[in-house]
């Protein structure tokens, strides 16, 4: 900022409720940092909003000052999208305010909440919306993205869920989000990602869901992971909705049910999930558990708030972390070859390669129902390269690539665009697939300037 600016920032200071964090201020070394330690920018300033007219004031300022802008919800984004240098940010990350009508079966939220306070919030009344799978990542992105968790087999996407939202647009307006409120705006907030204004708040709809669920881990070795996948991939294709089965690959965490001997051995691990009356779902897990000899189990029913954090403990923030990502409409024999050598091999003990199901509710929307156009996808894989030191980024970087090239002949030629990495600008049209025309007509009248661009970005058409 130069000098010239300094009497600006006093009376930005002056006209928020919020913070205003420069370089100079304690805050600042910890405001900027994200989910992934890769990510190393440095904003001119940071405003940490407190209100919807902080965030007016925030995008006004940016623009009155040419600065590049861009917005924080729960920092997760891999890409690192929520920072940007010598820019402004919007950080919503006090704004975690939740109104549940539980009569009437909404939530509304505020754009800095993370999925830990939209759960909280709604299992106070028994309900939930489908989330993600780590309590810390951000309501925003992830709704702004698509959304996908355990709920979404059976009740869809997140932002299927979604009713409505609160903008602040490029024009520094406050405008409603419906199917009959600006309805254009609201078919490209739904996997659109941030490019057509900041949400201020989200209101979405909810679905009786546990307290107790049925849910858990079933552990294989990885010497056994052809026999299990093949038969995984037998075992979803007839699964009912309510049943999600994800299959991870990694080396073992030092996870309390695992003997000993195979902590930091190869595994193949099943993560279930009933979105029903456990006493029914028990029996259709059975199989799960006689695809070979399982290492251990840990199955039963927990409050769903505890199991919607099982992962938090590998997802932690501060490791070094780079993805590479495919949809897939069937999952071939060839693709687990790959993936069972790639995985003999991880360049760290937290690397891992997951396939996450969807399908079920999330396949029945038309594509061009809303901005998120990969109905088709049945299974997301991402392979997480994750590290700590930053001498070992080559390495990790190299062997997350070289699998993604490797199980490319066997993807559908999607992908979800939360899960794209900074380098991957060449991928923004597959992750909008075919709405991305209209996304970009859109873009032209909602942020002409292009106001909105530090994301995976659709220029103005
Ligand atoms: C450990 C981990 C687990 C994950 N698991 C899942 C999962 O199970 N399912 C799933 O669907 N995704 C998952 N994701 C991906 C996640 O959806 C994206 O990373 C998402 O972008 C995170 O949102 P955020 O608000 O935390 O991110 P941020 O980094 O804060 O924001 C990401 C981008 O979203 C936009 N944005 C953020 N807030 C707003 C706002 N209020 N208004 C307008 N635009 C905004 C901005 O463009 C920003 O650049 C996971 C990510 C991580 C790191």
């Amino acid at each position: 900022m130069t000098k010239l600016q300094a009497p600006r920032i006093e009376a930005l200071k002056g006209k928020v409720t919020g913070a205003v964090i420069l370089p100079e201020d304690d805050l600042y070394e910890s405001a900027r940092k994200v989910w992934n330690a890769t990510i190393d920018k440095h904003p001119a300033l940071i405003v940490r909003c407190a209100t919807t007219s902080d965030v007016v004031c925030a995008v006004n300022f940016a623009k009155e000052n040419g600065l590049v802008l861009a917005v924080r919800g729960g920092g997760h984004n891999i890409a690192g999208s929520a920072m940007c240098d010598d820019g402004l940010v919007v950080d919503l990350s006090p704004m975690k305010a939740a109104r549940i009508d539980a009569g009437a079966r909404r939530a509304t939220i505020e754009g800095g909440a993370t999925l830990a306070d939209l759960d909280a919030a709604t299992q106070a009344h028994g309900l939930a919306t489908p989330v993600g799978i780590n309590s810390t990542t951000g309501v925003a992105g992830l709704t702004l993205g698509g959304g996908f968790g355990w709920l979404s087999r059976k009740y869809g996407m997140t932002i299927d869920n979604l009713e409505s939202a609160e903008v602040v647009t490029a024009a520094g307006e406050v405008v409603r989000a419906s199917a009959t409120d600006n309805p254009d705006l609201f078919w490209a907030l739904r996997g659109g990602s941030g490019n057509f204004g900041v949400v201020t708040s989200f209101e979405f709809r909810l679905h009786p869901v546990g307290p107790g669920v049925l849910s858990g881990l079933i552990v294989y070795p990885l010497s056994e992971a052809k026999a299990v996948l093949r038969q995984y991939r037998e075992f979803m294709a007839k699964a009912p909705d309510e049943l999600s089965v994800w299959a991870v690959l990694r080396q073992a965490p030092p996870l309390p049910f695992l003997p000993e001997a195979v902590h930091g051995q190869g595994i193949i691990a099943l993560a279930l999930f009933y979105a029903g009356d456990p006493a029914q779902g028990m029996p259709l897990i059975a199989p799960l558990r006689s695809f070979g000899v399982p290492l251990g189990e840990h199955v039963g029913v927990q409050p769903y708030t505890d199991w919607q954090k099982a992962f938090d403990p590998l997802l932690t923030p501060g490791a070094r972390n780079y993805w590479k990502s495919h949809n897939f409409s069937v999952l071939d024999d060839g693709l687990f070859d790959a993936v069972i050598t790639a995985i003999q091999t991880p360049p760290s003990p937290q690397c891992e390669i997951f396939f996450g199901a969807i399908g079920g509710a999330t396949s029945r929307p038309a594509p061009d129902s809303a901005a998120y156009a990969h109905r088709d996808a049945q299974f997301v894989m991402n392979v997480h390269g994750r590290w700590d030191d930053s001498a070992d980024d080559e390495r990790c970087i190299r062997w997350a690539r070289d699998f993604f090239k490797a199980s490319a002949p066997f993807a559908s030629g999607g992908v979800y665009v939360n899960f794209l990495t900074a380098d991957e600008g060449d991928r923004v049209r597959a992750a909008y697939g075919q709405n991305y025309e209209r996304l970009a007509r859109i873009k032209r009248q909602y942020d002409p300037q292009n106001l909105f661009s530090t994301n995976q970005n659709i220029p103005p058409a």
